[in-house]
């Protein structure tokens, strides 16, 4: 699972963008400033030789701060 979901800025993450443009979901923020120090991007093949899809997830990064549930809480901010 990707870390992002419980960090304090997933909301205004460059790195988390990259994230959401690869599994092409809705922008939590479409003009991130924050620039993350040495974010681990963990890449997994899903599939079989007929359908093939990427999945992304930050696995470790230097400027996580711990905050349970601060992306969810955007999501439903962003149906609202
Ligand atoms: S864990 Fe790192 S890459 Fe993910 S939102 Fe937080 S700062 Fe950005």
């Amino acid at each position: 699972m990707c870390i992002c979901v419980n960090c304090y800025h997933v909301t205004n993450c460059s790195t988390y963008y990259s994230i959401e443009k690869q599994h092409q979901k809705q922008k939590l923020n479409t003009n991130p400033s924050f620039i993350p120090q040495s974010p681990i991007i963990k890449v997994n093949i899903i599939g079989d030789h007929r359908i093939t899809e990427l999945d992304w997830d930050v696995v470790e990064c230097a400027s996580f701060v711990e905050a349970p549930g601060k992306w969810l809480l955007s999501q439903q901010l962003m149906s609202i």
